[in-house]
C-alpha cells in the first residue's frame, strides 16, 4: 500500500512517513501544494494524507482538481483549522476523512485502514499463489505450511509481486512501490533485496516462483 503526505511541515511530515513505513506502508512526501498534485497526478497511491495550508497550492485547491480530474484516490485531510465549516467543507470537497491537529498517530493509522478496508477494490485479507500464502492483516507469510521470516520490506515486496502476479514489473516500478519515488534510488536495492527474498521463498522449495525476466525485471508466477 503506498501513501502520499502532502505536508509542509518537515518534522510532521517525516513523522508520519516514519510511523506508517514502520506499519508497512511505502511513503512519498510532497512538501509543496503543486508537487503534492503532480504526485497525485502521475503516480498510484492507495491514499493521500493532505494538509489544508500549503505552500503554492492549498489542500483545498488539489482535492478540487484530482476530483475534477476523476481521480478518486481516497483523502485524508489534515488540518489545525477545526471550526465545523472547515470539517464541512473538506468533506463536500470529496475527502474521505478530516483529522484536526494534533492528533495522535494511532488515530491517524485507524483511520487509513478504514478507509483503505472500505475500498471496492481492496485487495483479499489473504492473498495465495500455489502454496505460498501471505495475510496482510496479520502479515504472515507461509509456504507450504511452513513461516516465512520476512523483514517489513520483505513482505511489501513479496505483496507487491504477489499483487500484480504474472506481470513483469521493471526495477523502477518495484523501486517506487517498495521504496517510495524520494528514495535515494540505487536499481541495485532491487536486485540484492530479490535475491534476499528467493532465499526465503524460493531456495527451500522445488517449485520456484519469483521469475527474472533478462533486461526487463522480475515476475512472480506459476510457470517455472
Ligand atoms: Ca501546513
Amino acid at each position: 500500500m503506498r501513501i502520499l503526505i502532502v505536508e509542509d511541515e518537515n518534522k510532521t511530515a517525516n513523522y508520519l512517513k516514519k510511523g506508517l513505513t514502520e506499519h508497512g506502508f511505502t511513503v512519498d512526501i510532497a512538501s509543496e501544494g503543486e508537487d503534492g498534485l503532480y504526485l497525485a497526478r502521475t503516480e498510484t497511491y492507495d491514499l493521500i494524507v493532505l494538509d489544508v495550508m500549503l505552500p503554492g497550492r492549498s489542500g483545498w485547491s488539489i482535492i478540487k482538481e484530482l476530483r475534477s480530474d476523476g481521480i478518486d484516490i481516497p483523502v485524508i485531510f489534515l488540518s489545525a483549522r477545526d471550526a465545523v465549516h472547515d470539517r464541512v467543507h473538506g468533506l463536500e470537497l470529496g475527502a474521505d476523512d478530516y483529522l484536526v491537529k494534533p492528533f495522535a498517530f494511532s488515530e491517524l493509522l485507524a483511520r487509513i485502514r478504514i478507509i483503505l478496508r472500505r475500498q471496492p477494490l481492496q485487495q483479499p485479507d489473504v492473498m495465495r499463489v500455489e502454496d505460498l500464502e501471505l495475510d496482510l492483516i496479520r502479515y504472515k507469510a507461509r509456504r507450504g505450511g511452513i513461516s516465512l521470516d520476512l523483514t517489513a520490506k520483505e513482505f511489501q515486496l513479496l505483496s507487491l509481486l504477489l499483487r500484480r502476479r504474472g506481470e513483469v514489473l521493471t526495477r523502477t516500478t518495484i523501486s517506487e512501490q517498495v521504496w517510495g519515488i524520494n528514495f535515494d534510488s540505487d536499481t541495485n536495492i532491487v536486485d540484492v533485496a530479490i535475491r534476499r527474498l528467493r532465499k526465503k521463498v524460493d531456495d527451500p522449495f522445488p517449485h520456484k516462483l519469483i521469475h527474472t525476466i533478462r533486461g526487463v525485471g522480475y515476475v512472480l508466477d506459476e510457470l517455472s
